[in-house]
């Protein structure tokens, strides 16, 4: 029966015509950072501008995949429009360390072979998560911190700006009342940082993560987000994670490699895995979420902050944009 319908197919000349492919299953999660989010304190007006950067970033992650683009594609790409958004703690709208500067880390991995680059503390870098991948991809390194990264993102070719760049007025004044009263009263402290994880047409999955760290902190500090394994990781026999909270706690809980072992050595889905490390083995100063998606498409958006910027877009390039817990 088969020979005779492509004896038909080919005397009927149609022996070109494709059989149906099977719909790719894409998908794109991001957060724009986990904290003390709550409706009181957003007006409609802030939700909107939040809303519609997100959805901004989805779109345009979601266009790379549709291409044909890599994972690694996507996340770049959405991040980038994220880092130039001044609503979040990435790029330009970075939060302030003590001192007044602007230090931005970022990281970026590809689960299909485990590579993985990073930069630490730069100040002059217009888009971190290009310098990132840029150390993944053109170097023999993996975290680069400082001028010698900044050094090399010029060789690189990437954007360099003064950094006055990244100074945004509700930023320092953020910083400002960090400096004056107990640093717990800030509502602005531990949000804003973005990151996206993203499975392409090849199943192949991605994370990445950028931020400007958190407010008030030490010149010289580094959070999590540029660390392989407590902000970022990404291994395709598991899942991509892109982690936003309070960094200290992330990096000594191993938060996103511990995601992806649970799920590993224990076979946990990606939801229970995340719920697990986010919910339970996280002390209650660990405050924060992640962001975790699996060969399958299946993902988690699990935080036990008040709130997390989040969303996702997948084959039908409908996007989905959550803020608050509810
Ligand atoms: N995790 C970031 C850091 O500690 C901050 C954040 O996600 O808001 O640098």
């Amino acid at each position: 029966m088969k020979n005779m319908v492509l004896a038909t197919v080919i005397a009927l000349g149609l022996a070109t015509i494709a059989p149906a492919e099977e719909p790719k299953k894409i998908m794109l999660v991001i957060h724009g950072g986990a904290g003390t989010i709550t409706r009181a304190s957003m007006t409609p007006e802030q939700e909107q501008q939040y809303r519609s950067a997100l959805e901004q970033a989805l779109r345009t992650g979601h266009g790379v995949l549709m291409r044909g683009g890599t994972s690694v594609d996507a996340v770049e790409a959405t991040i980038r429009v994220l880092e130039d958004n001044p609503l979040f703690n990435a790029g330009k709208g970075a939060v302030f360390t003590h001192e007044g500067k602007n230090e931005l880390d970022a990281a970026i991995m590809n689960g299909r072979d485990k590579s993985a680059g990073a930069v630490a503390g730069v100040t002059i870098i217009k888009n971190p998560i290009s310098a990132a991948r840029a150390v993944m991809e053109k170097s023999p390194h993996v975290l680069m911190a400082g001028r010698g990264a900044e050094l090399f993102a010029t060789k690189m070719g990437l954007e360099i700006v003064d950094p006055s760049y990244f100074w945004t007025e509700k930023r320092w004044k953020s910083l400002q009342h960090d400096l004056i009263k107990d640093q717990q009263s800030s509502g602005e402290k531990k949000h804003g940082t973005v990151g996206a994880v993203a499975l392409d047409q090849n199943g192949d999955l991605a994370a990445g993560t950028s931020t400007g760290g958190l407010t008030d902190k030490q010149f010289g500090r580094i959070g999590d987000s540029p660390i392989v394994g407590a902000g970022t990781y990404a291994d395709n026999e598991t899942c991509a994670v892109s982690a936003s909270g309070v960094g200290e706690y992330f990096i000594r809980w191993n938060v996103a490699y511990d995601i992806a072992a649970l799920m590993k050595y224990r076979g946990m889905s990606v939801g229970d895995a995340a719920n697990e490390v986010i919910n339970r083995k996280l002390p209650k100063e660990g405050e924060g979420g992640v962001i975790a998606l699996d060969r399958k498409g299946n993902f988690a958006m699990t935080f036990n902050s008040e709130g997390m910027y989040r969303g996702w877009i997948g084959p039908d390039g409908v996007p989905h944009v959550l803020i608050y817990k509810d």
